[in-house]
């Protein structure tokens, strides 16, 4: 009897959900927020944090000791023992080191609690022991994490241990980012400079202008004994094998679909401790793919809404393990059923809270609002292989390029309302097209109430559609890290910006109104970045020969689209801007490479133990089964005959596939040998892959073969379709 063809255990906290949960008296209460510092500083202290929060001035020592006594109040009062800065090192997930903020008088067995000045800004870490793309070694190793105030703290309750958490960023001795953060922070303040600068050419009282974002997350949701029962989802957190069930999302019946029991308790456990940590979660639902669900937050701070969504992710590990549950954030864990992303709705807003690109109700009259849309687009055209660049991993190889959404080409749906207002502003003419749908004629039943239509209709086939009053970049993976992605946004428009402004200076000194110089200067923009535009069918063949044509880039693998990070007109931009030097730069390719590298060895040699030991076991012993019943029947039975040929496609599946085990092994040995990174990346998506997908095939074939009850590995049909 094989274990995990039984069924599965439930959680007590399946059962058990506590639903009453009023969000507004527990929103923020674990963070050090305003209502916490108003609290807990004095009014200057606070002043100094929302004056650093602005990027206005540096939170001097005097400040910095205040803020660190009152924060240290705060957590003690809480229930927190210990205190950690928290960073985003290139791992792609966030780091801790927790120290007791007790310190003992060692003279006479006492002591007591404190946070200092110093405590509070800088931390050390071993730069070494993180990837660092050979900007530090073992013997050159020092690293420092300096607290970011423009993130709050907040205490994190991990099985009722609490402790403080302090966002920081991490460099090295030599000043160097060997994080996501840092380079994050920069961009912010490279665009909110540049856009503010265009800002004032319309509103002179305008002083400054950040970016916002709403991620969409996207996670399966597995039993836990599964998970723990397949090595692969373990290590590689993506089923290397598994045939295909009779049922999968064919019918759409899961997408939008009632949320199963066991799976609302664990939204509700997370929801709860989110709010407490102050993420503004709004949305939550059943996505496609079975087993597949989705969480969205109200839209924040750049640099806010990254930390949260790192924390979410965090929380919702945690927790699922609590209700015996297992969170999957890999972009691809299931072949053949949707992959999982995570939106990065992004837009600039200004110190008033006015959205730039929110194009009201007349978006043909609203010049600043066509200033910002059409500067993102010629931003984008200029830019489109780095974003794709940006967002490319051993995981999303499996969505980007492969036969799902959004394609490896960067293209940009507008709507045909505002296509026609863009083309009208070339041309000169107002937009010729009314909406296509009335409101009050869209539903013609009068019990119905009229609804409102939003300007744009919805291309899922986009991986960077404008949605209504901000673009959505929807070809981050489910995995990533929001920050690099969003980092090369806001640094290519901050360049595409200044370089309008530039133009629109030139033109105003030379006598022409500011206005005008606006629209020529935009005019021409426009022309160029209508390259990048497509309203189309994003997943149809026509479209890669029309991009071809229109000369956008393709690039379907890690390998090829990471070499575009280093190409020079990356260099250039990050280098303009502060954002990354070339070194900074190099690094992080550095690091993508070999993450994708690590990647794929772990899943050759997952291919190579797994069909050792849960695939051949039980085709060989049915294959050793078949042949005793077989000499029991005799020459002309017809059952012998169906043993015979069942036996035969087992002999022959399995053949196959030790050949591809075979030839992988060899491959596995000549890439692990090469010295250049560059060259192992690319062996490994050009030689290896193939043989993947030969051994599943034939593994594949064989679990639709051999008895249940011999099949170790839980198969697709248990995983996937626990309600
Ligand atoms: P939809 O994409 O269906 O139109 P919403 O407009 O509600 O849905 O937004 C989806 C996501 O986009 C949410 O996370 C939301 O907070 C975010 N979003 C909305 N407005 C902005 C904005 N100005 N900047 C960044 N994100 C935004
Ligand atoms: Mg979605």
């Amino acid at each position: 009897m094989n274990p995990q063809r039984i069924l599965i255990e439930r959680s007590e906290r399946a059962t058990k959900a506590n639903g009453s949960l009023e969000v507004s008296k527990v929103f923020g209460e674990n963070v050090f927020n305003l209502k916490a510092m108003r609290e807990y500083l004095t009014d200057e202290a606070l002043e100094a944090v929302l004056r650093a929060r602005k990027s206005k001035s540096r939170i001097d020592t005097g400040a910095a000791q205040i803020i660190a006594k009152g924060l240290k109040q705060w957590a003690l009062n809480k229930g927190a023992s210990h205190y950690s800065h928290w960073f985003q090192p290139l791992t792609g997930m966030t780091a801790e080191k927790h120290d007791a903020f007790f310190k003992p008088h060692p003279w006479d067995a006492s002591g007591v609690e404190s946070l200092s000045a110093q405590d509070l800004i800088q931390r050390e870490a071993d730069a070494s022991s993180f990837p660092s793309g050979g900007r530090r070694s073992t013997h050159r190793a020092r690293g420092y994490t300096i607290w970011d105030p423009s993130s709050p703290p907040f205490i994190l309750d991990v099985n009722n241990v609490k402790t403080l958490y302090i966002p920081a960023i991490f460099i090295s001795y030599t000043g160097e980012a060997l994080d996501y953060k840092t380079p994050l922070l920069r961009s912010i303040e490279a665009v909110g400079k540049a856009a503010s600068d265009v800002c004032r050419l319309f509103d002179p009282k305008v002083k400054d202008v950040y970016a916002t974002l709403g991620w969409e997350q996207e996670y399966f949701v597995i039993a836990r004994q599964y998970y723990e029962a397949r090595p692969d989802l373990m290590l590689a957190k993506r089923t290397l094998f598994g045939a295909p069930p009779a049922k999968h999302q064919e019918k759409a019946d899961h997408y939008f679909a009632s949320i199963p029991e066991s799976v609302q308790a664990f939204i509700h456990e997370f929801e709860e401790a989110c709010f407490k940590l102050g993420i503004p979660l709004q949305t939550r639902h059943n996505e496609v793919a079975p087993a597949q669900y989705e969480v969205a937050p109200m839209f924040e701070e750049l640099n806010v809404a990254v930390d949260h969504n790192l924390l979410l992710m965090d929380v919702m590990n945690r927790i699922s393990a609590r209700h015996k549950l297992q969170v999957l954030f890999h972009e691809k864990p299931f072949a053949g059923i949707n992959g999982s992303g995570k939106h990065n709705n992004w837009s600039l807003s200004t110190d008033s809270g006015e959205n730039l690109l929110s194009p009201g109700a007349n978006p043909a009259e609203n010049l600043r609002f066509l200033t910002f849309f059409i500067n993102v687009l010629a931003a984008l055209n200029r830019y489109e292989s780095l974003l794709r660049a940006c967002v490319a991993s051993a995981g999303n190889d499996h969505r980007l390029g492969a036969n799902e959404a959004p394609p490896a080409i960067i293209s940009a749906d507008i709507g045909d309302a505002l296509m026609d207002v863009i083309v009208g502003f070339i041309e000169n003419r107002p937009p010729q097209t009314t909406p296509a749908v009335r409101p009050d004629s869209l539903v013609s039943l009068e019990r119905i109430p009229a609804p409102t239509v939003d300007n744009t209709d919805r291309n899922r086939t986009s991986p960077f559609p404008f949605t209504g009053h901000k673009f959505e970049f929807r070809a981050v993976g489910a995995n990533f890290n929001c920050s690099f992605p969003m980092t090369a946004l806001n640094t290519m428009l901050a360049d595409q910006l200044t370089e309008f402004y530039q133009k629109v200076t030139q033109k105003t000194a030379d006598g022409m109104e500011t206005e005008a110089a606006v629209r020529t200067v935009l005019i021409e923009e426009a022309q160029n970045a209508m390259r990048i535009v497509f309203n189309g069918d994003g997943y149809s063949d026509d479209w890669q020969k029309e991009a071809a044509k229109r000369g956008l880039s393709n690039l379907k693998n890690t390998p090829e689209a990471l070499e575009q990070l280093i190409a020079p007109q990356a260099v250039r931009l990050f280098q303009k801007h502060g954002v990354l030097t070339e070194g900074e730069l190099r690094a992080r390719y550095n690091v993508f490479l070999d993450y994708y590298c690590k990647d794929m060895e772990t899943e050759a040699h997952l291919y190579l133990e797994m069909t050792r030991v849960h695939i051949l076991p039980p085709a060989l012993r049915y294959l050793k089964e078949l042949a005793e019943v077989s000499k029991g029947c005799n020459e002309l039975d017809l059952q012998n005959d169906v043993w015979k040929k069942t036996a035969a496609k087992i002999d022959k599946l399995v053949r196959e596939m030790i050949s591809a085990v075979k030839d992988l092994k060899k491959i596995v040995h000549d890439v692990e040998s090469k010295e250049s990174v560059e060259e192992k990346a690319r062996a490994y998506a050009n030689e290896c892959r193939p043989l993947f997908a030969a051994i599943r095939t034939a593994a594949d074939e064989l679990e639709t073969l051999v008895p249940d009850d011999l099949w170790s590995l839980p198969k697709y049909r248990e995983m996937l379709f626990i309600r």
